[in-house]
């Protein structure tokens, strides 16, 4: 079998242990065994979640969580304000309609994050929007938005300020408490380490008594069920047992570490792909980049889907390219989850042979070097002078 890393905004790499935990005998999901896993995962969750509200697990992609946070937060004639600045941005507004929710968008250019002066401004014109729904990393351009500013906004309001956080969540600070965000969504196959089917959401006080008036139409992505059934370690339905134990050994590596350390890690990776990108003469597509994923403007002389097909056939390397409008533009480089320093070094030297062999004039080495310099603190050359 062909020797394979990934390198995508998810699926991430899966822990060894979180492989072997899903090879044992299934359980019964009403054991007792089970009971205290999902007591146990929910409560770890909230450590990553940077929260003392409960978590709750849907059995679906983060997308399910998605719909949830619309279906459960909003009533008929709602209307809310979307920020669109990529593909999940447009999500949440897509959702949003199709339960004839009113959206007023912002759309923002991609490769931008929103302008919360912005957000602020629309704010002040409708001040009866139920809430701001809004992407922590924007994963098909790779920018970072300022979650922290715009809950400053919606905090001293009764708006609501709603975050996909699928692939952002570990790896990009998101303090749901601290900075007063009321619902976080996320799912398993990004920060978490775990195969796709699980989703999981955080809600605070003020969005439960949005839960509470809310008369949209749900029933398996029913919050309430969902929350009400997890304190007790339990399950409204079949839940996908095999990927909570995953999930559970996967938490225990983030509780290990701990959330504070995990995000210093994603920022330091993030950082030395930035500054191999650089010093390869590239230039990154986001002008706020997030530690989840580095996106870069590829070469004219590179085709974005053979440079992709190039590296998976030959390398074993998967990298994702860009997404709609942004196809066959960009390469996106993802340094999530279960990911280190040596996991870059080969991202990039990978990276920089691929581009050679596509025709684009590289020293090879000048990425790797760059990435290197910042794992060790700054520049060789620096370093001997002192
Ligand atoms: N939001 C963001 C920011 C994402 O990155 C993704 C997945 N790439 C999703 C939503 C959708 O998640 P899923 O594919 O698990 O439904």
């Amino acid at each position: 079998m062909k020797k394979k890393w990934l390198f995508t905004p998810g699926p991430t790499p899966i822990p060894p242990e979180a492989l072997m935990a899903m090879a044992q005998p299934i359980d019964y999901h009403r054991s007792e065994d089970t009971v205290a896993l999902i007591k146990d995962v929910l409560e770890k969750l909230k450590h990553v979640f940077q929260t003392e509200n409960d978590v709750l697990f849907l059995t679906s992609s983060g997308t399910g969580g998605m719909e949830g946070a619309v279906a459960n937060l909003l009533s008929r004639g709602d209307k809310v304000i979307v920020i669109r600045s990529g593909k999940f941005g447009e999500r949440w507004g897509d959702i949003c309609t199709a339960f004839g929710v009113e959206i007023i968008p912002i759309d923002v250019t991609y490769g931008n994050s929103v302008d919360p002066q912005a957000v602020e401004t629309l704010l002040v014109e409708h001040p009866d929007v139920k809430a701001v729904y809004a992407t922590l990393c924007e994963t098909s351009t790779g920018v970072l938005h300022d979650i922290e500013a715009l809950a400053r906004l919606t905090r001293v309001r009764p708006t609501l300020l709603i975050v996909d956080a699928v692939s952002g969540l570990g790896a990009d600070d998101l303090q749901m408490d601290n900075w007063g965000v009321d619902v976080v969504v996320s799912c398993a196959q990004k920060g978490l380490m775990t195969p796709p089917g699980l989703s999981v959401v955080a809600l605070n006080q003020r969005a439960w008594e949005a839960v509470e008036r809310s008369d949209l139409p749900k029933y398996y992505f029913d919050f309430r069920k969902a929350y009400e059934t997890g304190l007790q370690g339990s399950v409204p339905y079949t839940p996908a047992v095999t990927l909570l134990t995953a999930l559970q050994c996967a938490l225990n590596r983030i509780c290990e570490e701990g959330i504070r350390r995990t995000i210093a890690r994603h920022s330091r990776l993030a950082a030395a792909t930035r500054s191999a990108v650089k010093a390869l003469g590239l230039s990154l597509f986001a002008v706020s980049p997030a530690n989840t994923v580095t996106s870069i403007r590829l070469p004219e002389v590179v085709d974005g889907k053979a440079f992709i097909n190039l590296m998976l056939d030959e390398y074993g390397i998967t990298y994702a390219g860009g997404q709609s409008q942004l196809s066959g533009k960009i390469v996106r480089i993802a340094h999530l989850g279960w990911m280190n320093e040596n996991d870059v070094i080969v991202a990039i030297s990978a990276f920089e042979r691929g581009l050679v062999e596509m025709g684009y004039d590289i020293p090879l080495g000048a990425g790797v070097t760059a990435a290197q310099e910042v794992f060790n603190g700054g520049s060789q050359s620096q370093k001997k002078k002192s």
